[in-house]
């Protein structure tokens, strides 16, 4: 099985860039631009609600732990789980310093509605796969949390979301050695793209990256 080593690992928050649109990953994740717009803004404070952490808290059999660092080897991923739930269950596996053995059910909290594209989904199986990795136990299923309509949406970790997160994750690290930007591929998705402005600057008559960034300096100042 392959093995990477820390310094190759990549974000796992990364695989919904991606899955989004390559060019947008590689945007963020290769080229480090980032343009906030709205939707990123209100995702980053969904974020920190379920971040916004004790820690750890217990709540008869269930034990839930918020930000919990997460990482796997065989992917070469790394990053935080929103929430993870250890259901008290026979059929789980023990925990340190816990009686009892249970099953990790980790829970993405997300802003707006469920999308079309499969982006969360595989970003909640990667952390899961993550936590087959770290604590030796299987997953079955995890959810979604949509700040529209406030509501849980269940999440079944089966073979082809596992298969798509490997092949996306692979490409990825190629992308990465590279350190290659794919090109643009103007879809329906541009319209809501974060990084649109930088993505395609000419289309907004900035000559460059550089150029844009002085332009928006200009605006706020
Ligand atoms: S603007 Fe379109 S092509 Fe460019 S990064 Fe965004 S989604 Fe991809």
């Amino acid at each position: 099985m392959c093995s990477y080593s820390e310094d190759e690992y990549l974000m796992i928050s990364g695989i919904q860039h991606f899955e989004f649109c390559p060019r947008q990953w590689a945007l963020i994740h290769i080229e480090q631009q980032w343009a906030e717009n709205i939707l990123t803004v209100e995702g980053n404070i969904m974020h920190e609600k379920a971040h916004d952490r004790d820690l750890t808290e217990t709540r008869g059999d269930l034990i839930i732990s918020r930000g919990m660092p997460v990482f796997s080897k065989s992917l070469g991923v790394t990053g935080e789980c929103d929430v993870v739930e250890f259901h008290r269950d026979e059929k789980g596996v023990p925990l340190y310093g816990r009686e009892g053995s249970y099953i990790a059910v980790p829970v993405e909290y997300k802003k707006g509605k469920p999308k079309e594209g499969d982006e969360d989904r595989l970003q909640l199986v990667c952390q899961a796969m993550c936590l087959e990795e770290m604590l030796c136990c299987t997953i079955d299923y995890g959810y979604l949390y949509y700040g529209e309509p406030k509501k849980r949406t269940k999440v079944i970790v089966d073979d082809a979301l596992r298969s798509k997160v490997k092949t996306d994750i692979k490409q990825m690290h190629q992308y990465f050695r590279r350190k290659h930007t794919p090109d643009v591929r103007s879809s329906k998705k541009c319209s809501s793209c974060s990084v649109k402005d930088i993505c395609m600057p000419k289309r907004k008559k900035y000559k460059s990256v550089e150029n844009y960034i002085e332009s928006r300096l200009g605006d706020i100042g």
